[in-house]
């Protein structure tokens, strides 16, 4: 054994829980590193209140005047909080967040020392952005990128940071980052769906996105994981042979959790309940060392930042407990992967969800409002949908028969499948009273206040109704909520915009009743948008097929998926809600592949050392072994050493053809690697990295996971998934 792999695994058993003190109640730290608005209370004006809350529920903007006021009183506030420097927080494409800290310290021109943070501090910054990609779009108009303070997203402290989630973007105007573009799409979804909720309550005046994800990982020990480059270079085990145990006895999932991962999980929460992130369930997933945590749900906005930051304490924590959190979406075979539910529904000001169904047959017509509504934008924009959850990483669960397929569908459950079924019956034009009558008794009104309990029921859809709220289930678990939630909420707003048309128009022109109208029009889009509904088992192969009949999407790779995202449909949305202009775009597609084509370079290359550097030596070294074996067995018996070196013999072929094979294979990968290098079309390049390059991946794999169960575990250099997978 390598001295690394055995004290790596000395190190993992040595280990103990970090004692916890858990002293206080929850509800008493919650929100305490958060300039809320029990905070602005306290610290700003009447009149700079006014002006963040107006920002806030409006999008009305600040003055630097106001400005300087709040940035005057978040700086008092964070300064007693012990906080030295601030930061604009903000998320470029790279998926994950960034931040330059800034003293607030300054000294004025006469030497003297003071602490410093105006409203132009607050606001804007301009953070040395040529680091960060952004698809062409800072070489092709200005250098330089801001960033620009969201109001809508409260600012923490951080340790010793304050933070300020900003959006960043460029000098003319382009989003370089996931958040402007989630914001647009947010309020594009707030003014349709707040004209149309207007239909039911004349009082709604604002409807906000709500977004509860939840966050799927796994634990393994520090030291165990930095025994493996794949695992520290790629997040990822690119070879290992699976467990004789893995997740088959179903032992793991809400099992008990190991105590060091739940002093871990309560330190954790702790610093979240600091943060204001809601967290409220914890256990075990499937698979071994795997864990979930989820939140109460929030504005979509503020989710996605806080799922962000989790993320990123997350690594922090673990760090402290001596774990290393592994967010890839599939670190390793034979056990499942991990995603990032996304739940989401509508929420309006006046505290109504608009996906719920409701006591009365009003209350319901709502919901089927929005219920269908969904179900049509879903239908007409799946592509779009699937495109937003494409990584080079997510691709090992869509369409790896893990998790959701990447063919888009949605489940809704036998009961509001029949009454699909009968609204779609309705006649059409005006109806006569006792059809109306009918209607509202025996179909809208039919639909239970609580369907929770009906609903739910098939794991294998990508998008399902659970009762009050679609549940988004091919999310990866390292993806930027942001961007699955910036299509969705277009796509709805889009969705939602058309129908108030219509229905106005029915209204106007042929003189419908209102009710008549919106029976009529969501009567079509029962018709129309039937393919995507399935509630079959979504891994079969009869789906597969079904849903080419269906002419549903069905895009396997990143390189591919991403394909719809210039297409004239997806343009021409981004453009008419305001979401994304056709220059971002294309920026974004760019980076996305680009971030493909890095993913697989880097695997490419660690798959390259660890042939050579790691697992070619062992293998040799103990063919070694066996050949001296067998000679010294010659010796003894001579022509009849056969008898006793069969076995040996036949090993000594089995590792020569492996290292044969991971040798050859090895090289034409990074023969094919260096052809798709010298491609100059992003695409092409993608296209080449995933047909030429990847297959190699797997074949490179079979052979070293065959050597692993070959060669002496003395001689085996890489900590193995039987020590990696189980925390004590
Ligand atoms: P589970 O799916 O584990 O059975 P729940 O259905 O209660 O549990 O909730 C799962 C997730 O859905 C949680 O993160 C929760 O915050 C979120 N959720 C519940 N209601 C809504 C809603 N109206 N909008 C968005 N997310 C929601
Ligand atoms: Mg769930």
């Amino acid at each position: 054994m390598s001295i690394l792999r055995f004290s790596a695994i000395k190190e993992s058993h040595n280990r103990a829980p970090i004692a916890i003190e858990e002293k206080g109640r929850r509800s008493d730290l919650f929100g305490r590193n958060v300039f809320n608005e029990k905070k602005m209370l306290q610290y700003l004006t009447k009149d700079a209140l006014e002006s963040v809350k107006g920002a806030i529920f409006s999008g009305s903007k600040i003055d630097r005047k106001m400005a300087d006021q709040v940035a005057e009183a978040i700086k008092g506030w964070a300064i007693s909080m012990g906080a030295t420097h601030y930061t604009h927080w903000f998320q470029p494409l790279t998926g994950s967040t960034a931040e330059k800290h800034d003293a607030f310290f300054d000294l004025l021109p006469d030497g003297t020392a003071l602490e410093k943070f105006g409203g132009g501090q607050l606001v804007q910054q301009e953070p040395d952005a040529s680091s960060f990609p952004s698809g062409g779009i800072r070489n092709t108009f200005e250098a330089r990128g801001y960033t620009a303070w969201d109001p809508t997203s409260p600012a923490f402290i951080y340790g010793t940071t304050l933070c300020i989630p900003t959006i960043f973007v460029s000098y003319t105007g382009e989003a370089l980052d996931n958040k402007a573009p989630l914001l647009r799409a947010l309020s594009a979804v707030d003014e349709s769906a707040t004209a149309v909720a207007k239909y039911f309550d004349k009082n709604v005046s604002k409807v906000n996105a709500t977004l509860g994800w939840e966050q799927e990982y796994f634990l393994i020990d520090k030291a165990l994981a930095h025994s493996r480059p794949d695992i520290i270079l790629t997040g990822r085990t690119l070879v290992g042979n699976t467990a004789a145990k893995g997740q088959q006895l179903d032992d793991h999932y809400f099992g008990v959790i190991p105590s060091r991962v739940l002093s871990f999980m309560s330190d954790l929460e702790k610093e979240c309940t600091k943060l204001g992130i809601p967290v409220k369930t914890r256990h075990n997933e499937v698979a071994p060392n795997q864990f979930e945590l989820a939140p109460v749900f929030e504005e979509a906005n503020l989710a996605v930042d806080h799922n962000l930051l989790l993320m990123d304490v997350m690594d922090k924590m673990a760090d402290k407990h001596g774990f290393k959190v592994l967010f890839h979406e599939k670190p390793f075979e034979g056990v499942n992967g991990s995603g990032k539910h996304n739940n989401w529904s509508l929420a309006t000001d006046t505290g109504v969800n608009l996906l719920s169904p409701g006591s009365t047959p009003m209350k319901n017509l709502q919901f089927l409002t929005f219920f269908i509504n969904t179900i049509k934008a879903v239908d007409t924009y799946e592509e779009l949908l699937r495109s937003s959850i494409a990584s080079a990483s997510n691709d090992h669960r869509l369409g790896a028969n893990e998790a959701p397929p990447a063919i888009f569908s949605i489940f809704i459950g036998s009961q509001l499948s029949s009454v699909l079924d009968e609204l779609e019956g309705v006649s059409q034009g005006k109806l006569s009273p006792e059809e109306k009558t009918e209607l509202k008794l025996n179909v809208v009104g039919k639909i239970p206040e609580i369907l929770l309990d009906n609903t739910d029921r098939n794991r294998t859809s990508p998008f399902a109704f659970t009762g009050n709220k679609f549940e988004m289930r091919g999310v990866g678990a390292k993806t930027n909520c942001a961007k699955p939630m910036t299509i969705l909420n277009t796509i709805v707003a889009k969705q939602l915009k058309d129908f108030k048309k219509e229905v106005d128009s029915l209204i106007d022109k042929k003189n419908l009743k209102k009710d008549e109208a919106i029976f009529n029009v969501l009567r079509e889009y029962i018709k129309t948008s039937k393919r995507i509904r399935f509630d079959g088992d979504g891994y079969s192969k009869d789906w597969e097929n079904e849903a080419k009949k269906r002419k549903l999407s069905h895009n396997r790779n990143t390189p591919d998926a991403l394909n719809i995202l210039t297409a004239k449909q997806s343009l021409s949305l981004l453009k008419e809600m305001k979401v994304l202009s056709e220059v971002e775009i294309a920026a974004r597609q760019e980076v996305e592949l680009e971030a493909y084509i890095l993913h697989l370079q880097i695997e490419g290359r660690v798959y390259n050392e660890l042939v050579y550097g790691y697992i070619m030596p062992a293998a040799l070294a103990y063919q070694n072994k066996l050949i001296t074996n067998v000679s010294g067995l010659k010796e003894i018996y001579g022509a009849a050493h056969k008898k006793f070196s069969e076995g040996q013999l036949t090993m000594i072929e089995e590792i020569a053809e492996h290292v044969v094979s991971i040798k050859k294979e090895t090289d034409d990968m990074t023969e094919a690697r260096k052809k798709a290098n010298t491609m100059t079309d992003t695409k092409k390049k993608a296209m080449s990295y995933c047909n030429d390059v990847l297959p190699y991946f797997n074949e490179i794999r079979q052979h070293c996971d065959k050597l692993e169960r070959l060669v002496d575990d003395q001689l085996w250099p890489l900590t193995k998934y039987r020590e990696l997978l189980f925390i004590k």
